[in-house]
């Protein structure tokens, strides 16, 4: 089922993981999915490497999730190191596979390089790759957004603007980069109805799970900590084990509200980590039926 059709009739709770670097990874990234399971999620999904093999991991995932496990997914797909007869190659193989949805995105460059370039003969923006699925396949497309803006972003308008540009080549859903502040969300929402962006937009929630690995991640996308959650990470910053339970109930609470104030689903960026959502999910009884 396509999930625009799926956030037409219910709230969403999804799950993103991401493939091993190694074959043998791949039962344990598969039991990490299997245990989620019990949570009902509308649509799980498994991102897309840089190069390598792991992306060849990411589909196999993607298909398996789907036959063996009965999971409705979303396909991750990026322009990384890809020309468009090799983004045709996998979307092919996706639609052989009966997958029904991609986000389609740009990607971030490969650690070795310093910005994104595009391939000969590929794509330079997320807003290129979408007009092209939409003009040749019949996959639901997701894409994108960033509440506090991309962070190679002109500015925030532009960035909204080119979210805009995503919308209108044929994405039928957003979902959010990672944000601790409500506040910055709905801001977005807010700029993104004025705009004109009518589509759901998902956010994305990334729980703690140690003070160092939060501060890269938000360093890494640009994400602010508010001053709260900073005071916790300070607390925290050489217990990993007190900084994952204090982030289990920084995101039901952030969980919670969002809930509250109405969003269309929660993308729980999950990380192969399973336990600290399960945890949140556990603190909240979630009631998925539209409001
Ligand atoms: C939900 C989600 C899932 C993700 N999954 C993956 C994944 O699986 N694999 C992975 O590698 N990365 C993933 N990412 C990270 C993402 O690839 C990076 O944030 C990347 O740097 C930008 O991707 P994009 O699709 O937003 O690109 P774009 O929409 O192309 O935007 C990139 C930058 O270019 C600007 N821009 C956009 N369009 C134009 C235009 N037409 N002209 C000029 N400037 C423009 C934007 O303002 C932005 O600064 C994910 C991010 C999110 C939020």
């Amino acid at each position: 089922m396509k999930i625009q059709d799926i956030l037409s009739e219910t709230r969403t709770i999804s799950f993103e993981f991401f493939p091993p670097r190694e074959a043998s990874g791949i039962p344990a990234v598969l039991g990490k999915i299997e245990s989620l399971k019990s949570y009902s999620p509308n649509f799980i999904s498994v991102t897309y490497g840089a190069g390598g093999s792991t992306r060849q991991f990411t589909e196999e995932l993607t298909i398996k999730s789907k036959t063996d496990y009965d999971m409705e997914v979303m396909a991750h797909l990026t322009c990384v190191g890809h020309t468009v007869k090799e983004l045709d190659e996998v979307l092919e193989r996706l639609e052989f596979s009966s997958i029904e949805n991609v986000i389609a995105l740009r990607g971030d460059p490969p650690h070795d390089q310093a910005k994104f370039l595009a391939a000969e003969g590929g794509f330079k923006h997320a807003s290129d790759l979408i007009r092209h699925i939409s003009e040749h396949y019949s996959f639901g497309i997701g894409a994108a957004c960033y509440p506090e803006g991309h962070p190679e972003a002109v500015s925030l308008d532009y960035d909204l603007r080119y979210a805009k540009l995503k919308v209108d080549n044929g994405a039928k859903f957003l979902v959010t980069q990672l944000f601790y502040d409500n506040d910055d969300f709905f801001h977005f929402v807010d700029r993104a109805r004025d705009i004109g962006i009518e589509v759901p937009i998902i956010p994305g929630v990334l729980p703690v799970l140690s003070s160092k690995q939060i501060r890269r991640f938000t360093r890494l996308c640009g994400a602010s900590i508010p001053a709260d959650l900073e005071a916790h990470l300070v607390k925290y910053e050489n217990d990993d084990e007190s900084a994952r339970a204090m982030g289990v109930e920084y995101a039901t609470y952030q969980v919670q509200a969002l809930w509250d104030a109405g969003v269309s689903g929660i993308h729980f960026y999950v990380l192969n980590r399973s336990y600290s959502v399960s945890n949140i999910l556990d603190n909240l009884q979630l009631d998925r039926h539209t409001s």
